[in-house]
């Protein structure tokens, strides 16, 4: 079920399709990166942020989420770190001070990367319009991490995310410019959503249900969102600094959020 409320394709951009095709191969999907999330909490590196050409500012989805996973892992007693572009860093200053610029891959237990470029096929990034990414990128954790062995969960919602690649597919047979932006890198764990915060909420969410405990009930979104927009970071679809996600405005994410809370109260034990 909460599979299906974060896939919901509110913004229209053919994820629901990626989604239900991704499914019935993996079923379990979100279930199985929860597992892989519960059993390495120790160090886990979030890696988040997206930045939209042509101005390259990073977008509102993804650092919320990677907060909300960031504090579920101290919830449960593990202990997180965050690598993201600078401005992300101090916009999310308030909420958040394990930061992290250069991460020694080898001592992490987990990496999980949320909305944050993942390279195609040429060897380029993209964003869901097929313009190129100037800006580096931090994929290369991703793709590090996997040759030393640990443990990797992506989150993202067009196909050009890291770890989307384990879908390249599926997104380039549903998703608009799918054949150009498509992502090649791939994670262990991958949840695809409707917009990649959802994604994170998901894996949190579904990790409370497995711990009996609900890890999103103190998470407050909007507040995140408001300071990011006042930082200058930007809707990611309307391309201003402004209180929304993936053009899709404040309302419809604390309706989700809320949803989530409430599959998650009445699943407890
Ligand atoms: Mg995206
Ligand atoms: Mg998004």
């Amino acid at each position: 079920m909460i599979a299906h409320l974060i896939n919901t394709d509110v913004g229209g951009r053919g994820i629901l399709r990626v989604y239900l095709d991704y499914r019935r191969e993996n079923f379990n999907f979100l279930h199985n990166s929860a597992t892989m999330f519960l059993n390495n909490l120790e160090r886990v590196l979030i890696v988040t942020g997206f930045p939209i050409p042509p101005v390259d500012i990073p977008e509102t989805d993804g650092p919320p989420g990677a907060l909300a996973i960031a504090l579920a892992v101290e919830k449960l007693g593990g202990r997180a770190e965050v690598l993201t572009y600078p401005e992300v860093r101090e916009a999310l200053s308030d909420f958040w001070d394990s930061f992290v610029e250069r991460p020694r891959l080898s001592s992490y237990s987990l990496i999980v990367a949320i909305e944050t470029p993942g390279m195609s096929a040429d060897g380029r990034y993209y964003s869901m319009s097929g313009l190129e990414l100037k800006r580096g990128a931090f994929d290369g954790v991703v793709v590090e991490a996997k040759k030393l062995g640990i443990p990797t969960i992506g989150i993202g919602d067009g196909g050009n995310e890291a770890g989307m690649g384990k879908v390249r597919e599926l997104v380039i047979r549903y998703i608009p410019h799918g054949d150009k932006i498509a992502s090649v890198v791939e994670t262990d764990g991958l949840i695809t959503s409707a917009v990649s915060n959802w994604g994170a909420y998901g894996l949190v969410a579904e990790a409370s249900m497995i711990e009996s405990e609900n890890l999103l009930r103190d998470f407050d979104e909007a507040e995140i969102v408001r300071a990011l927009a006042e930082a200058g970071i930007i809707d990611g679809v309307t391309k201003r600094a402004e209180v929304s996600v993936d053009g899709i405005n404040m309302d419809v994410h604390s309706k989700v959020l809320s949803l989530l809370k409430t599959l998650i109260s009445n699943t407890k034990r």
